[in-house]
């Protein structure tokens, strides 16, 4: 290396010719016609004009990757994102085309807001963060408490090794997502989908802590976690000859298209709840989570215990068919609502039945009926290509499982059958109107089927829990009305989606089935939140519009952003 060092000075090369490429605009892509005609200052004749502008129209290329969240220096992750990209813009200049790669900054959202804060606040972690990682001192770090100072700082940081690599981007193009004139563009789009009915009012789960009565983001808990909301759908069953209903907890709501009975913690103390004008048993576990997310007045009018319902009789939704109560190890009335309705495609719920149906002790203790017990089966309801009716069977003996004793066994081949089933799985002929859908398409009408025939209530769970707030309180979910989503769940939409990615050159060809796949299981998602840096809800001025959600169609705004200055302000 010494020796080539001593040969060529490739630092002061790359300066040298860094300087040319910006002295010259080489990379300041502008449509090709209107450049040349004011340069050379003549008319041309109308013939090469028009061959002029096919020339032009087949002969530019558009790059771009997505734009830099600038709250950190640049790191590795940039380097490989730009750096592939740059490679691709160069590739096509050299094949002669006119190439534009701009490059913007997105700082929509709280993140910032909360590091500012932190800083304001003094905030060691943060400050160590800054001093020994980042290599910035603390005199230069605590200035930076206010938001738009930290983003200047960072995308001053990030633009400039950009340019030290040499990046071909077109700079002038440049726009920070929390920008007037981006505001105005993003507030144009959400007026658009507005119009369209794409913009949807509704309840939306957040992680909240219940002491500051606030919101909470990554930056606001111990650890910068990142709270995971994933919703679960508790189904009623409702006790033959009585007013009682036992709810069941799940993720598989399609599964109730194949439901052969209930399991119940045999060990268990239920409580008897009184929700709304309903009596629901459920474990005493879940008192709190009804009174957060369902009804505040709920309130605890008895209890009962597990023998009291084994053996009895259930009537669930969907089928047209009573389910029998059985006793299940695996069960834990503290977990959840303590019931679970069994779908023997579930490799759990068909090894702890055939361990049932093999145990004479356990039919005789909880005084069982042996002729029903012998008869449940597994009830085939999804295709799964290659592994033929009985799932559960299929991914049982590819783990090589013998017993309902393999817990850890059968957990993981649950887990692989439940991704192979959400990917390639399609609803068998016997599932009625359900036939011939996507199992995620499936559950998401099931879900709204049970919401609005009242079979089934919608809960929430914080899927990485426990998580803390700075303050040391454990996060909760809460439950916020009329709160803003884009519609990503319209139909409508969905199929213009599908077209869109049929006509889209996809490389490597096998990942369309991504996009498609996506495409199914999207739904509305919540575009608007309390605070954060960006662009204000145009019809509810106290909302913010959500980082991701006005990051869809940005790329559009490169092709103007050079010729808006100053435009909104
Ligand atoms: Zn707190």
């Amino acid at each position: 290396m010494n020796t080539m060092n001593n040969l060529i000075d490739i630092n002061s090369l790359d300066k040298k010719w860094q300087m040319e490429w910006e002295k010259e605009k080489v990379y300041e892509a502008d449509p090709k016609i209107g450049k040349k005609e004011t340069k050379k200052g003549k008319k041309e004749s109308a013939d090469t004009e028009k061959k002029k502008t096919e020339n032009a129209e087949q002969n530019k290329k558009y790059i771009t990757a997505a734009f830099p969240y600038p709250n950190s220096p640049q790191h590795i992750g940039h380097a490989r994102t730009y750096t592939t990209t740059d490679i691709y813009a160069r590739y096509w200049r050299l094949r002669g085309y006119n190439v534009l790669f701009p490059m913007a900054f997105h700082v929509t959202g709280t993140p910032i807001l909360a590091m500012a804060r932190r800083i304001a606040e003094k905030d060691e972690e943060v400050l160590g963060v800054f001093e020994q990682i980042y290599g910035i001192d603390r005199a230069t770090a605590a200035k930076l408490t206010e938001p738009n100072a930290l983003v200047m700082h960072f995308s001053r940081e990030i633009e400039e090794g950009m340019k030290e690599i040499g990046y071909s981007i077109d700079w002038r193009r440049k726009f920070y997502s929390f920008d007037k004139k981006f505001n105005r563009f993003i507030e144009w789009q959400f007026a658009k989908l507005k119009e369209q009915k794409l913009i949807v009012q509704g309840e939306h789960a957040i992680p909240w802590c219940p002491k500051d009565g606030n919101a909470v983001g990554a930056h606001d808990t111990k650890g910068d976690m990142d709270p995971e909301i994933k919703d679960f759908i508790w189904v009623k069953f409702r006790l033959k000859g009585s007013d009682l209903i036992l709810m069941t907890g799940t993720t598989r709501p399609d599964a109730l298209l194949g439901q052969s009975n209930l399991w119940i913690d045999p060990h268990g103390k239920y409580k008897i709840v009184q929700v709304k004008n309903e009596k629901w048993v459920v474990g005493e576990a879940t008192i709190g989570k009804i009174r957060d997310q369902c009804d505040p007045n709920a309130k605890i009018i008895g209890e009962i215990s597990a023998k009291e319902l084994i053996g009895k009789w259930v009537k669930g939704p969907i089928v047209n068919y009573e389910l029998y109560i059985l006793p299940a190890g695996f069960i834990d009335s503290s977990v959840g609502s303590g019931l679970v309705y069994s779908a023997l495609e579930d490799p759990v719920d068909l090894y702890e039945l055939r361990k049932t149906q093999a145990d004479a002790n356990l039919v005789k203790q909880y005084n069982l009926d042996q002729s029903v017990v012998a008869k449940l089966k597994p009830i085939s309801i999804i295709n799964v290509e290659g592994m033929g009716q009985d799932l559960g069977d299929s991914i049982g003996k590819e783990f090589g499982i013998t017993s309902a004793d393999q817990k850890e066994k059968l957990e993981e081949a649950k887990g692989e059958l439940n991704r192979r089933v959400f990917r390639k799985g399609i609803m068998n002929k016997s599932c009625g109107k359900y036939s011939g859908m996507s199992v995620p398409n499936c559950q998401e009408l099931i879900k709204k089927d049970l919401i609005k025939s009242k079979d089934a209530v919608m809960f929430w769970e914080i899927d990485n829990k426990p998580i803390y707030c700075r303050c040391g309180t454990q996060i909760i979910i809460k439950l916020l009305n009329d709160q803003w989503f884009i519609d990503y769940g319209n139909e409508e939409w969905k199929q213009k989606a599908r077209e869109c990615i049929a006509t889209m050159s996809i490389i490597p060809e096998k990942n369309r089935a991504d996009y498609l796949y996506t495409a199914g299981w999207l739904r509305e998602k919540a575009c608007a939140r309390a605070a954060g840096l960006g662009t204000k809800l145009p019809f509810d001025k106290s909302k913010m519009i959500e980082a991701l959600s006005d990051s869809t169609i940005y790329m559009a705004f490169y092709t103007i952003a050079h010729l808006l200055e100053g435009v909104g302000d």
